[in-house]
């Protein structure tokens, strides 16, 4: 007796656990129902085919198999995702095309070179998921970090083929940078400094600069105020000499008692990395 062996089309659930196999945690994401709406029912969803399905998402994604299937069985229109960070020590560099993220990346290419080859999915909305070895240590997931460039590191999560977009196609792998024939490359130092200093400015900017300037500082607060103060200006590529005469001159107004200016340059020297030593002999008098 022949028997024929039918190959079926893979599933959002064999994805899904295949993901788990190889150690991502996943999770179940809306879907696009076949008049391209978003499965939550929300006609005006304005993450259609991108939202998480449960609120507690991050606790609730799973390597467990049989949870996975769980999760997907009788829901076949459901999109999957992948958990970002370090718990699947991956990061996902999301460019969207249609926010102009493919000509920003084009830019950063000519400045630093190609991206590694490494597994990379096409979006179905003309967009690209680059997959990368996470950092040790993680790194913070950030939106926009670029025009039309996300990237998705610690607490975040990317949608994943076979996941239907809103444009109606799939998610898919590419033909020559799939997971299986290629091996993750690490992500290049030029997005991990990107991204360091990103999240530089992001703390800066929770300080409200106009009160911090008008404050007076007491003994005890003012190192600390006027490193903060020093980091402000230099990550703003203030010249170090300048920042050192305008955080001295702010210390002699501000603190009470100021420090002696030999104090105040130990303090730019260690931020700023630069021995400014040389440059202020007898500036201590100005
Ligand atoms: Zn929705």
């Amino acid at each position: 007796m022949n028997v024929e062996v039918v190959k079926r089309k893979p599933v959002v659930t064999d994805y899904a656990t295949h993901y788990a196999e190889i150690g991502w945690p996943v999770l179940t994401v809306a879907g696009i129902t076949a008049d391209l709406k978003c499965t939550c029912g929300n006609d005006n969803c304005k993450a259609a085919g991108k939202h998480p399905m449960l609120a507690d998402w991050p606790n609730k994604s799973s390597m467990d198999l049989e949870v996975i299937r769980n999760y997907f069985a009788n829901h076949g229109d459901l999109n999957v995702g992948i958990c970002t960070g370090q718990r699947s020590r991956l990061v996902v560099l999301d460019v969207d095309a249609r926010s102009g993220g493919l000509e920003t990346l084009e830019e950063c290419l000519q400045l630093y070179g190609d991206l590694p080859l490494t597994p990379m999915v096409h979006t179905g909305g003309g967009g690209n998921h680059y997959y990368f070895k996470c950092p040790l240590g993680g790194l913070p997931s950030r939106i926009s970090l670029l025009p039309g460039i996300d990237l998705k590191c610690e607490g975040g999560y990317v949608v994943a083929p076979p996941s239907r977009h809103l444009s109606g196609k799939e998610y898919v792998w590419d033909t020559f940078q799939d997971i299986e024939s290629i091996p993750m490359a690490p992500l290049p130092d030029w997005l991990q400094h990107l991204i360091v200093r990103s999240a530089q400015i992001q703390t800066d900017s929770k300080v409200d600069w106009q009160k911090f300037i008008d404050t007076r500082v007491q003994e005890g607060g003012r190192n600390s105020n006027l490193a903060k103060l020093t980091g402000h200006l230099l990550r703003r590529w203030v010249d170090p000499y300048v920042c050192l005469k305008i955080v001295y001159a702010w210390n002699c107004l501000w603190c009470d008692p100021p420090l002696d200016f030999q104090e105040v340059l130990g303090i730019v020297n260690s931020i700023s990395r630069i021995q400014l030593t040389q440059l202020t002999q007898g500036a201590g008098n100005a």
